[in-house]
């Protein structure tokens, strides 16, 4: 392909993005294949010759659209939102155009995993400090890590990934599924005294079964006399602090060594996105110090561990779309989000059949049929196997919990009501049929 073809392609190429995004909600929301449908549609091999572009265009629709699941359709109610824009879109051209690597972290998954292993290598350097004979092994094998049992599954992991211990720290519905500080006081106490080093926690704002808000102004300072590294988790809720209504959520930020939110969940900038924030830099630098010739320049020094600082990919994509919608522009589109949200929420507080199962605090709802798991279960394939909208589900409390998430960028008050004409229908035909 040479410059005057990759004009006219591109041009041809943002026609049928714009075709697609205008008419994606007359797409059925979640596909209707089984894996490996592919194996028949494309060759065993790869093609000997090249094929002509137009071959690769028409098997957009024939081969990819239909194991798609449409994720930016205004159907599309599961999970969290991952963010879709114009402009971001038009930044990730040009970032492809310049094509730099940009030495970052990636997602916040990643970013849970960073602050884990810098707060490990600081645990192990203070105990070093002071007991300069303890052999390093005899301090891993007894640290400690915490969160809560809403965290998501990625900061599990994180401890299986560093090889420590990660307690969950129970949660309870009349706690709004926020960690206490006495609970996380107690496990402390009770791990210090069986010989056990805790060294970090990761509390959560915004947690992803329920959007739950861990209590930092109480756990913050607890952690902070333990020299315990408090690693904050906003992956979906942060990008609603822009919002000053929604700041006083984030009070107790203080005494967070780290923090992390998903820009590419709920700022309107396309995956991926995720920015952390350290409070001591000197921590990472530490923790993570590669000095190899190849990579050594003249601005070293300067900021390194800062997610946005030479991320060339994600930073331009965040300047474009900070740049054309304006702080306003992006405060209403989380606001939209949040009426939404509320509306769904009066929706199903309105009929008796149903009960919300967490405070809606942002773009969530979660909700259930009153009556058996079962029930909620089989209400949940009816309306996944309807493929008209798309939720998943969580457990709450030992209670299987319906999320409503408030996704796509174009969902519109109509479309809700849609959505929820169409789950009490369903509801309708499971409770005439189970025992509820
Ligand atoms: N933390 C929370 C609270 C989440 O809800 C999610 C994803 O939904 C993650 C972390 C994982 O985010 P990522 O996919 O960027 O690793």
């Amino acid at each position: 392909m040479d410059t005057t073809e990759f004009r006219r392609r591109g041009k041809e190429m943002v026609d049928l993005i714009a075709d697609y995004l205008e008419n994606i909600e007359q797409r059925t929301v979640y596909p209707d294949v089984e894996p490996g449908y592919l194996r028949s549609l494309i060759p065993e091999e790869a093609p000997e010759e090249p094929d002509t572009y137009e071959d690769v265009v028409k098997d957009i629709e024939r081969v990819i659209m239909p194991g798609v699941t449409h994720w930016h359709s205004p159907y599309f109610y599961a999970y969290f939102p991952t963010a879709n824009s114009f402009p971001a879109m038009l930044a990730d051209m040009l970032s492809g155009a310049i094509g730099c690597i940009g030495f970052s972290w990636g997602t916040a998954s990643e970013a849970t995993l960073v602050a884990l292993l810098a707060a490990r290598c600081r645990a192990v350097r203070m105990i070093l400090a002071s007991d300069p004979q303890r052999p390093e092994t005899g301090i891993t094998s007894k640290l400690v890590a915490y969160s809560s049992d809403q965290a998501h599954c990625s900061v599990e992991r994180a401890g299986m990934i560093a090889g420590v211990r990660m307690k969950k720290i129970p949660t309870e519905q009349s706690d709004k599924y926020a960690v206490q500080g006495e609970t996380l006081r107690r496990m402390i106490q009770e791990d210090k005294a069986a010989g056990l080093i805790p060294f970090y926690f990761c509390a959560t704002l915004g947690t992803t079964p329920s959007c739950a808000f861990d209590h930092i102004t109480e756990l913050g300072p607890i952690c902070n006399a333990e020299k315990i590294w408090m690693h904050i988790d906003a992956a979906y809720a942060g990008s609603s602090f822009i919002c000053p209504e929604f700041r006083p959520l984030l009070n107790g930020i203080e005494f967070a060594d780290s923090f992390n939110f998903n820009a590419h969940k709920w700022l309107l900038v396309n995956f991926d996105c995720s920015t952390m924030w350290v409070k001591k830099r000197s921590d990472l630098i530490g923790a993570f110090e590669m000095d190899p010739l190849y990579l050594k320049h003249d601005h070293q020094e300067s900021g390194r561990y800062f997610c946005t600082d030479n991320s060339l990919f994600r930073s331009l994509k965040m300047w474009f779309v900070f740049r054309i919608y304006g702080l306003k522009g992006l405060q209403d589109y989380i606001r939209k989000h949040v009426e939404l949200a509320k509306e769904f929420e009066s929706l199903v507080r309105a009929d008796q059949r149903f009960e919300i199962s967490a405070d809606v605090v942002l773009g969530l709802v979660c909700f259930r049929l009153k009556g058996s798991n079962e029930v909620n279960e089989t209400l949940l394939k009816r309306i996944n196997n309807g493929r008209k909208i798309h939720l998943v589900p969580c457990l709450l409390s030992g209670q299987f919990v319906l999320r409503f998430a408030l996704c796509a960028r174009t969902t519109e008050s109509r479309h809700i009501r849609e959505a929820w004409q169409l789950i009490t229908q369903l509801a309708e035909e499971v409770m005439q049929e189970l025992p509820h």
